[in-house]
């Protein structure tokens, strides 16, 4: 029996399915009840139907893309392009709706996180990061998390509902209009995006390819692909897909050496074992035009469980001659976790051993700051106490510098 989970996917079979199907709202992008039609999420493509289908030429869909995404502009009215029939029809008809900002934190160090209020009323965490001349915006996909991966607290909330493409690619438009920074002259808000937010962005494949269309394409904010990456803990069948809609980075959470240890801590690895993962993720990087390309292996080290020398050298063997660069997350804890975050001594071996089998090794510790200590508070009911801010800062900043 065949199962058609999206209308870019190809159907997959339905057995391969049993961990979408425990949640049958993953296989549906939620919507609110809403009588104009929200533009913010369109693709220029999807925005080109829309124009052609009211009668108007093709063109209008490259405009309306610049004012909402390089001007910020929301009102059809202040779309001076745009002749007054026009404007008056999209103002009844349609409306650019991004996400509300229920709260916001500002870090010392610079770091800007915000609690997003989406349609129905959960929220999801947004974090910006600056350093340097560069800011990397940690966006989520999902309200939740379905696979339960037992060392993170989002899988631990369960899976509520797949984020809309406007709920997606709202996050870059409000981070981009909390800064006042459409015009600002003051250099880009956002420079790079990574989809390692709450969520398994696979598993709501339509509208994060179709956020991520937008991120990259000139009309709308414009970023090269290498600097938006996907990070999927290992849905095989859409990430085979991928390649056909989308030429982003790609990071795997891997997170251990072997499947025996991977079964213990991501459920999803007992339906795609470690080979087919990397298979996959091998043939995605190879159906890019540029050669160059690796994927990073994300690896949470979690003390006792797979931070120990052997797990390095069998890590340094299953990854031999795999092109990639791999980050070492050492573990961010948070309540009833039942995981421990390795000491110092056990990430700087575990490195090592990675280092001398002449991999691309980068590790962060994790730096506790202002606002991570406040992060289950800001975001209530998600209640997300793995410090999340820190943990995308370690991993990403350091993706950065070895991307250049
Ligand atoms: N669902 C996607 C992306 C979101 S999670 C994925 O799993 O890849 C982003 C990254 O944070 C993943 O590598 C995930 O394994 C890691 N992570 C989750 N909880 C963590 C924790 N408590 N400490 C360290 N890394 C964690
Ligand atoms: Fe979901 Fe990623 Fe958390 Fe696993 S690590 S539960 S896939 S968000």
């Amino acid at each position: 029996m065949k199962l058609r989970i999206s209308s870019r996917l190809a159907t997959f079979a339905v057995d391969k399915l049993q961990i979408l199907l425990r949640m049958p709202d993953a296989l549906i992008a939620t919507t609110a009840p809403a009588s104009k039609i929200n533009l913010l999420g369109m693709t220029r493509a999807q925005l080109e139907s829309f124009f052609t289908d009211i009668g108007e030429k093709k063109f209008r869909a490259q405009q309306v893309l610049k004012w909402i995404h390089h001007q910020g502009v929301r009102d059809f009215q202040d779309m001076t392009n745009l002749g007054k029939t026009l404007r008056d029809r999209l103002s009844e008809t349609a409306e650019i709706a991004p996400p509300i900002i229920d709260s916001q934190q500002d870090s010392a160090d610079g770091t800007r996180k915000w609690a997003i209020k989406v349609a129905g009323g959960a929220l999801v965490e947004t974090v910006l990061i600056p350093e340097g001349d560069r800011a990397t915006l940690c966006v989520s996909s999902q309200v939740g998390c379905s696979l339960d991966c037992k060392f993170c607290s989002t899988g631990k909330q369960g899976f509520q509902r797949d984020l809309t493409a406007a709920e997606i690619i709202g996050q870059v438009w409000l981070a981009i209009d909390s800064y006042d920074g459409w015009q600002s002259g003051k250099g880009r808000v956002v420079t790079n995006v990574v989809m390692m937010g709450m969520g398994e962005p696979l598993l709501n494949f339509d509208n994060v390819v179709s956020s991520m269309e937008l991120m990259c394409d000139d009309l709308a904010y414009g970023l090269s692909k290498r600097k938006v990456t996907l990070s999927t803990s290992g849905v095989v069948p859409a990430l085979d897909q991928l390649a056909d809609f989308s030429d982003v980075s790609l990071a795997i959470s891997l997170h251990a050496p072997n499947d025996a240890i991977r079964d213990q801590i991501i459920p999803i690895n007992k339906r795609y074992p470690i080979a087919n993962l990397l298979s996959s993720a091998r043939a995605y990087i190879d159906a890019q035009m540029d050669k160059k390309r690796v994927v990073t292996i994300e690896y949470t080290l979690l003390a006792g469980v797979n931070d120990q020398v052997e797990h390095a050298q069998e890590l340094a063997q299953l990854l031999d001659g795999f092109p990639c660069k791999i980050n070492l997350i050492p573990f961010n804890d948070f309540p009833q976790s039942g995981f421990k975050r390795p000491s110092g001594n056990a990430v700087s071996r575990f490195w090592k051993v990675l280092m001398e089998a002449g991999f691309i090794v980068t590790v962060r510790t994790t730096r506790g700051d202002d606002i991570d200590a406040a992060c289950g508070q800001l975001v209530g009911e998600v209640n997300d106490r793995t410090k999340r801010a820190a943990r995308y800062r370690a991993q990403y900043e350091e993706m950065d510098t070895i991307e250049g």
